[in-house]
């Protein structure tokens, strides 16, 4: 059997996944039972620095060098080293630990996930981003290191376990939820009046602003289908979304017997978390029990294209592959900006990454087959200012 990691590390561990991690190792011993390396956050460093002393973590890290000052001041007489930086990121990646999660939102958890592979760690991953621009370079690169990827978005989490002592071959399809998000019940003229507020309530879970938003959007899901491709390696025709409003059932894989399994669960991120802070074994974990007496009945329904464009962008970027999940990323972050900030309306998010993707593969071809971090930062960075083009258009 193998023991419960002894050295851990948080990327990521102000955000929502952040906290659900550090709840799961203060109610597991905090520093008694775990050695914590490395926390990293950004622009909160009060609570940084908050949890690195709970845990006594060797160095904490902010991604904003602007932060480091305020980050010393409250670390002050701790014993807990400061940095800052996309550099000391990496270099808090290179340290040994066991355990890593990988909870940073967006592209930017790419390199950090990355540099833990390549020491052969056992990377929890929450950043879906990783998988969806760089997938078969995460996974070449945790094969080639002996590294091992755990996943930690719930309905990915729900498959593996689902998969557990199953044969990749004998699967027929998979199945993932979507609660329909924030409008599910909208009718669709009203979406264009739809404003940043109403896209921020989700309707079960309680997660970061930017995922809420593209729950609402299903950007969400529609990262999360390239995330099955890229993480169970099946093809995109085996990928099936369906709309659960009660978010019970994360996901379901189908047998070539027939056979359904179903993972429920409560809607709360820290089961998916233990479940790779513990794997191999299931540990005791603080979620509600579901009691099916009491709910009675649980409803499903095939998504609405019209509803939700970006379940067919996914279908895109997969038949690309190559650079096309960085660029779908990256266009969707940048519309999201741009929703947030007030520039565009809520349906215009899927136009716009719609035109990044058509404009970008029409100029330079996005299917090539080696991928690299060079190049997915260029074109990470070239469908940034290419949608910040569109929107700009958009709006005149
Ligand atoms: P949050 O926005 O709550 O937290 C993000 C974390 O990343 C914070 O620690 C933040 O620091 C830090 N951060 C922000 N920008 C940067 C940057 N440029 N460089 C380094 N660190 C940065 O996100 P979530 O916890 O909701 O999500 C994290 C990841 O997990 C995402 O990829 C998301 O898709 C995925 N995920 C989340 C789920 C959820 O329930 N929340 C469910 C499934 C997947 P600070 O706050 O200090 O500024
Ligand atoms: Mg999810």
């Amino acid at each position: 059997m193998t023991p419960i990691p002894r050295s851990v590390s948080i990327f990521g561990a102000t955000g929502s996944i952040g906290e659900s991690t550090f709840d799961l190792l203060m109610r597991a011993g905090g520093p008694d039972a775990f050695r914590t390396v490395a926390l990293t956050g950004a622009r909160n460093v009060a609570r940084l620095a908050e949890m690195a002393r709970a845990l006594r973590a060797e160095v904490a890290v902010t991604a904003d060098p602007a932060c480091l000052p305020a980050l010393r001041d409250a670390l002050a007489g701790s014993g807990v080293e400061a940095a800052a930086g996309e550099a000391a990121l990496i270099e808090a990646a290179d340290r040994p630990a066991d355990w890593v999660m990988s909870a940073i939102v967006g592209f930017a958890g790419l390199a950090p996930g990355l540099a833990a592979l390549r020491h052969g760690r056992t990377l929890a991953l929450a950043n879906k981003e990783s998988l969806v621009t760089a997938g078969p370079l995460l996974m070449e690169t945790a094969k080639a290191h002996g590294a091992r990827i755990l996943p930690v978005d719930s309905e990915h989490s729900a498959v593996f376990q689902a998969l557990a002592g199953e044969e990749i071959a004998a699967v027929e399809r998979i199945i993932i939820t979507a609660s329909g998000g924030a409008f599910r019940d909208w009718p669709l003229e009203r979406l264009a009046g739809a404003t940043v507020a109403q896209a921020s309530t989700h309707p079960n879970w309680a997660m970061g602003q930017r995922i809420t938003i593209d729950s609402a959007s299903m950007f969400n899901k529609a990262l999360e289908v390239i995330e099955t491709r890229e993480y169970f390696g099946v093809p995109p025709e085996m990928i099936e979304v369906l709309v659960h409003p009660e978010s019970l059932v994360h996901a379901m894989v189908g047998f070539r017997d027939g056979a359904l399994m179903a993972h429920l669960g409560a809607p709360d991120m820290r089961h998916a978390i233990g479940y790779a802070l513990n794997w191999p074994e299931r540990g005791h974990l603080p979620v509600a029990r579901l009691d099916l007496a009491q709910i009675g009945r649980l409803s499903f329904a095939a998504p609405d294209p019209a509803r939700y464009p970006a379940l067919t962008l996914a279908r895109e970027v997969m038949a690309i592959r190559g650079l096309a999940g960085a660029v779908f990323n990256a266009a969707k972050e940048a519309a999201l900006d741009g929703f947030i900030a007030g520039q565009i309306p809520f349906p215009a998010m899927a136009g716009v990454v719609e035109e990044v993707l058509a404009r970008m593969s029409a100029q330079t071809g996005l299917g090539i087959a080696t991928i690299s971090l060079d190049n997915l930062q260029g074109a990470d960075r070239e469908a940034r200012g290419l949608a910040g083009a569109v929107i700009a258009s958009a709006r005149m």
